[in-house]
């Protein structure tokens, strides 16, 4: 008998510590609970005929209110849990910065989807896996949905640059490694930009959630796939 696949969901943030990004009425810290219980109304919907497909995976969130969860905590949930792969659900936002002219305000010019590995070596499991994984949720994304910059590969997030200063992926690395650090693959997806006025209407617009769950699944059945081997 084959264990069923367990998928972690990490919604970001959470709580008046961990507010997220809040922009023109979008709030990440809700929409990512809101995508994340959708998806696996979804997912579940999809398999209820089927009932072995439906033994083979389970699906687990580390919130499902606002409060606020230190990320070690949920990594550790996971690892307890023996999570197989751990998805992080945000959602971006670019503002112009300090001595801009526009100083505070949106900046609308970035756009589109992107996904976030540990930079790690790849001969080592819980790295390859994680890579695999977000290139395959990479690969299911389609319009109206885009993907940033069009990128098809996965960023492989990292402290430093070559330069010795600090990368502009570390965030995204400081929340992976906390599960990556437990063995636990891992990936996060900024979802798009809310701060762009098309990406933030297909982030509020219910009647094009299939678009968002699509790449999900795309991981999961890859994750099921690699698993059979
Ligand atoms: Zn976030």
């Amino acid at each position: 008998v084959v264990e069923p696949l367990k998928v972690f969901h990490c919604p970001g943030h959470g709580g008046l510590r961990n507010r997220g990004l809040e922009y023109a009425g979008f709030v990440e810290r809700d929409w990512v609970v809101e995508l994340a219980c959708g998806y696996l109304q979804w997912r579940f919907n999809q398999l209820e005929s089927d009932t072995s497909r439906l033994a083979a995976e389970q699906h687990r969130l580390a919130r499902f209110r606002d409060e606020y969860l230190p990320y070690t905590y949920r990594a550790r949930a996971a690892e307890e849990w023996g999570a197989d792969v751990a998805v992080l659900h945000h959602v971006n936002g670019v503002f112009f910065p300090k001595d801009h002219p526009r100083a505070g305000q949106a900046n609308a010019a970035e756009s589109g989807l992107a996904v976030f590995v540990v930079k790690g070596d790849l001969h080592l499991d819980v790295h390859q896996r994680s890579y695999d994984l977000a290139r395959q949720l990479l690969l299911a994304v389609w319009r109206p949905l885009q993907l940033w910059k069009g990128r098809t590969t996965p960023h492989r997030a990292k402290r430093f640059g070559h330069d010795g200063k600090p990368h502009w992926t570390r965030r995204a690395r400081s929340h992976l490694r906390h599960y990556v650090n437990r063995g636990i693959p891992a990936v996060l997806v900024e979802w798009s930009f809310a701060t762009n006025d098309a990406d933030r209407r297909t982030l509020l617009d219910p009647s094009l959630r299939a678009r968002f769950y699509r790449p999900l699944d795309a991981l999961v059945d890859h994750a099921l796939k690699y698993r059979s081997r």
